[in-house]
């Protein structure tokens, strides 16, 4: 189990519920995502409408179903959640559609995975509040249309790549989260910090958040495992030290890479030269499912500048090889 997996386990979900942000102006970073939104939720509101329907797109963790959540409470509406794998068959979305309220925010997480039956009954729904439903079978089928309230879905994704084009065409507002700066995230570790009664330094919540993978669940889930090890050995005060020592421990290293990275970075330099190497041909070199790597490992190694990706495949950088203390080898990439 992967102490940095950008997906969020259950025994966090309690502590989660306490830290996530509820309102805009507690969403930390993304500041042209906040003030864009904050502008649409405006309009929209003053309107008395609907808030046209929002795509966001991201690498795991970086916020979306908090902003998903943000945008129903700053609307003054409700959300309903759900997610495209879990949407089997067309009348499990047809039945969450036609229970929402006027204004209510439908959440569909990992909007990509919807099955092309489920994603065709949503383009009349999202573009007319209608639906088409079946009903019946053989030759006595027939289809019925269906209002639905004016609503706002807000669909989450981590690859913007994968959605077909009807469907983002259909969304009014896309928003593309970016990774976050260890300013940003020595913000939120701090706020979480609070939140949880512990005391931090400010250079202690910038060293959990330069490891943090510009991630805040990471961060959040880091400062977590920090406050552990202050409470085992006696540290009331976490300074940078005590946070350094504790990461150390974890075994997340100076980059904020843990040996899931390294392993990636390693099998690239050993096995295959460097690169180029295609992404299946890495997913079985480390024993890791291809979206793993596309989805959760390698967006950050990529915005860090130690992968690239080229036509042939995925290349390290000089950086990786530093990384390790190995010599660079000649014509390397920067
Ligand atoms: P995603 O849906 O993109 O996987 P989440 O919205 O679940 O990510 O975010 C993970 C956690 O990170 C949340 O529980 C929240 O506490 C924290 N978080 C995310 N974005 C922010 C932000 N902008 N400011 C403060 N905390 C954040």
């Amino acid at each position: 189990d992967r102490l940095i997996a950008a997906t969020p386990r259950q025994q966090e979900e309690v502590i989660d519920r306490a830290i996530r942000p509820l309102r805009l102006h507690d969403y930390i970073g993304q500041p042209v995502v906040r003030e864009q939104m904050e502008l649409f939720i405006k309009a929209a509101k003053g309107r008395g409408e609907a808030l046209d329907h929002v795509l966001i797109f991201g690498p795991p963790g970086l916020g979306k179903t908090t902003l998903a959540n943000i945008i129903a409470a700053e609307m003054g509406v409700k959300l309903k959640s759900t997610s495209g794998p879990v949407i089997e068959r067309a009348g499990d979305l047809a039945a969450m559609l036609t229970s929402l309220e006027a204004g209510d925010v439908l959440f569909v997480d990992e909007i990509h995975r919807l099955s092309p039956v489920v994603e065709e009954i949503l383009y009349p729904a999202m573009e007319d509040y209608q639906i088409d439903i079946m009903i019946g079978e053989g030759p006595a089928a027939r289809s019925i249309k269906l209002d639905l309230p004016p609503f706002t879905l807000v669909g989450a994704t981590t690859r913007a790549g994968m959605l077909t084009n009807p469907l983002r065409d259909r969304f009014g507002i896309v928003q593309r989260l970016e990774f976050y700066g260890v300013e940003d995230l020595a913000t939120i570790v701090s706020r979480s910090a609070g939140i949880l009664g512990m005391r931090i330094e400010a250079e202690g919540a910038i060293e959990v958040a330069r490891r943090s993978r510009g991630t805040p669940r990471i961060a959040n889930r880091l400062l977590r495992r920090v406050r552990d090890f202050a409470e085992v050995r006696g540290e009331p005060l976490i300074c940078r030290a005590v946070a350094d020592k504790a990461l150390n421990l974890l075994d997340v290293d100076e980059q904020g890479f843990d040996h899931m990275d390294r392993r990636l970075l390693l099998t690239m330099i050993d096995k295959f030269d460097g690169g180029p190497v295609g992404v299946d041909s890495l997913a079985a070199a480390i024993s890791e499912e291809r979206h793993t790597i596309e989805d959760v490992l390698e967006p950050y190694l990529i915005q860090q500048g130690f992968i690239m990706r080229t036509p042939r495949g995925r290349v390290v950088t000089r950086h990786a090889y530093l990384h390790f203390g190995l010599k660079v080898p000649g014509g390397r990439a920067e």
